[in-house]
């Protein structure tokens, strides 16, 4: 059998055929010509006319331990569409690309599994590129049609790089929390590109967005959907009510500390000898935590907090109190309960709680309707320990664009599909 023929069968690459083999220094180099006669634009626009021809190589997947690399004569067109000179699209690569289709797949579908150092060495390709290829393969798979039929969505805040830079993330309640679109900053006019993106026609048919009440977004959805029902995110109402009971135990504690004056030197540093001091201090944790998940000694001290009548301990039953509006048994009416803790929290003479309870007032129809849809947005606070590890894994650290494909790759549920398994 011919070389020629051998390759011909084991890469069997689409629309073109195999016209000669060599062994060189960068590794096996296999010449194609392409079958089709037509030149096609990679709009979709095709033309008999040769602009030019130039000779182009991409990388394909490996060959036992050499690489293989494909070279063809391509030719470029006039197309009429785009009213520019194009290069043609060829069957076996991504308009633009270097690498084979093949081969950004399985870069892609690592991708998705382990860290990029990984892949570099494994694949022998270059940071760079991989990032590349990561982008390329997502705009390949993230298409428009996947805005339609959107019914019940959430949108979010996801931050990355330690923080300071923050992403918009919008996601399908209906489909499993899937990431439907993702922005850079985290603005009013960061979710209206979004509401760009839908249309008019598809953001009618939206019939409930669950978001944190307290940014720019529930205008911009008033003013895209205003048939849509704003609710609540339950995550952002109970973090809400933790800043309060965090408010409470600030203050608790720096009037404890300056008044309780002598602060006696022991093993474990300056201690305060006052017992009021010494009820607040390290409360912070068991405070916020949920008391399911209590150990020995955080229920100890609510406990001691209790005893005591302390203030603390009132304003951290009023946020359980709150939070139960998420865990109502059967058959308890959720607005019932929401207005016995208003008017409960209205009375309680902690100015913080007060504060909080105002602000819940002001959200009641919001915060109810979440409860009654059942909707809120733990799936997509999921996605910032999923972009930490995006992050972690080496992919965060070019741009926003970057991370952004990223997480289309990873929490969109695209699904690559290996070479080896066509
Ligand atoms: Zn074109």
């Amino acid at each position: 059998m011919r070389a020629t023929t051998a390759f011909n069968k084991m890469l069997a690459i689409p629309g073109a055929v195999v016209v000669g083999v060599s062994f060189g220094r960068d590794g096996i180099e296999v010449s194609l010509r392409l079958r089709a006669r037509r030149l096609r634009c990679p709009c979709g626009w095709s033309t008999r006319a040769v602009y030019d021809r130039a000779e182009r190589r991409w990388r394909h997947l490996d060959l036992g331990g050499s690489r293989l690399l494909l070279s063809a004569q391509i030719r470029r067109l006039y197309c009429r569409r785009c009213a520019r000179v194009v290069t043609e699209q060829v069957p076996w690569a991504r308009p633009g690309a270097r690498f084979t289709r093949d081969f950004e797949d399985l870069v892609a579908w690592l991708a998705q599994r382990m860290d990029k150092t990984a892949i570099c060495r494994l694949l022998r390709c270059s940071w760079k590129s991989v990032a590349a290829i990561v982008v390329r393969v997502v705009a390949d798979h993230v298409d428009d049609a996947r805005l339609d039929d959107v019914y019940r969505i959430g949108v979010d805040e996801v931050s990355y790089r330690k923080g300071h830079r923050y992403l918009t993330v919008v996601a399908d309640h209906d489909r499993d929390g899937a990431v439907l679109w993702v922005g850079e900053g985290k603005s009013g006019a960061t979710f209206q590109h979004f509401f760009d993106q839908l249309g008019p026609q598809r953001a009618a048919q939206l019939d409930a967005v669950s978001m944190d009440l307290t940014g720019a977004w529930p205008k911009v959805c008033a003013q895209n959907a205003p048939q849509a029902q704003v609710c609540a995110d339950p995550f952002h109402v109970v973090k809400l009510a933790n800043n309060a009971v965090d408010e409470v135990r600030r203050g608790q504690w720096n009037s404890t500390r300056h008044t309780g004056g002598r602060l006696r030197r022991t093993a474990r540093g300056r201690v305060s000898t006052d017992p009021a001091a010494q009820l607040v201090k390290k409360t912070r944790w068991a405070l916020l935590k949920d008391p399911a998940a209590w150990t020995d000694h955080q229920a100890d001290q609510i406990a001691a907090l209790r005893r005591a009548r302390h203030v603390l301990f009132r304003a951290w039953a009023l946020k359980e109190e709150l939070r139960d509006l998420y865990r109502l048994p059967a058959g308890k009416r959720p607005d019932a309960h929401l207005d016995r803790w208003l008017g409960w929290a209205a009375r309680c003479r902690i100015p913080a709680m007060i504060e909080l309870a105002r602000t819940i007032r002001a959200h009641r129809n919001t915060i109810l309707a979440a409860v009654e849809l059942g909707l809120s947005n733990s799936k997509l606070e999921g996605l910032n320990s999923k972009t930490r590890l995006i992050n972690h894994r080496g992919y965060g650290h070019h741009s926003a664009a970057a991370v952004i494909a990223m997480i289309y790759l990873c929490c969109s549920g695209i699904s690559i599909e290996l070479p080896t398994q066509r």
